[in-house]
């Protein structure tokens, strides 16, 4: 908001998209086609769910031309990025779309996993849900496939909706070679050196369901392997120490 209202006034009723995707806080969403935006058929329903809907996608478009007070001003600004992060969501899923997200997501701009183990991989922006006012979004990372908070407050309140459930998923759809090799690898807790009773037991019973799932799926012709399963022995695989040795070493 307070971007915005630095703005002069001719700077906001032109490029509106441009100054929106490239002002701070706003980094998660990439550029909407001029093309994709003036189709009828992609705003659908959309018109009943963002006030002076008109007045906001003539801003979106860089058409608008009403001499508004202030107040009715901030309104129908308001309205415009409601409408934008709504059309967005539709649009990241489209070819275009997802190209552009995916340009995005090589760059790191969506930052990286904060978990230790995932050696700062990219994250990519989804939300928990496709209804506006739901949740914020979230950040998603594709190797451990666990969700994360973003650290910044800007992008902490950007609507979830905005990017929808079902973004991330599709793009690894459309490009599998992107989906990161699983790994076994986790943190063991240890206290001077020994693993921690209770978390050795739970490690200890999930290699071992991990090792009954492997098994249940090559039945089928499944055969799914982990990083550390990789022909090159690599010095990098995790160490699991004496005490537990994993049951595909002993076939
Ligand atoms: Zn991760």
């Amino acid at each position: 908001m307070e971007d915005f209202n630095s703005e002069t006034d001719s700077d906001y009723t032109s490029y509106w998209r441009d100054w929106f995707v490239s002002s701070r806080g706003n980094e998660y969403f990439c550029e909407i086609d001029e093309d994709y935006l003036t189709d009828r058929f992609n705003l659908t329903g959309l018109n009943t769910e963002v006030p002076y809907y008109q007045y906001a996608l003539d801003l979106v478009t860089d058409v608008f031309d009403l001499d508004a007070d202030d107040d009715l001003r901030e309104q129908i600004e308001k309205s415009a990025r409601h409408l934008y992060g709504l059309v967005h969501a539709r649009y990241i899923v489209t070819t275009r779309g997802l190209a552009k997200m995916l340009d995005k997501y090589k760059k790191c701009d969506f930052g990286k996993c904060p978990r230790v183990l995932c050696d700062g991989h990219a994250l990519l922006p989804m939300g928990q849900a496709d209804i506006p006012n739901m949740s914020t979004v979230k950040l998603y990372c594709p190797k451990c496939e666990d969700i994360y908070n973003p650290k910044s407050s800007r992008h902490a309140s950007i609507d979830g909706a905005y990017f929808g459930t079902s973004f991330h998923s599709i793009l690894f759809q459309v490009y599998p070679a992107l989906n990161p090799e699983k790994s076994m690898r986790r943190y063991e807790p240890r206290i001077y050196g020994f693993k921690v009773h209770a978390a050795a037991a739970l490690a200890r019973w999930q290699d071992g369901m991990r090792e009954d799932l492997s098994a249940r799926l090559a039945e089928y012709d499944i055969n799914h392997r982990f990083i550390e399963e990789s022909d090159s022995d690599d010095d990098d695989a995790y160490d699991y120490g004496e005490e537990i040795v994993p049951p595909r070493a002993r076939r």
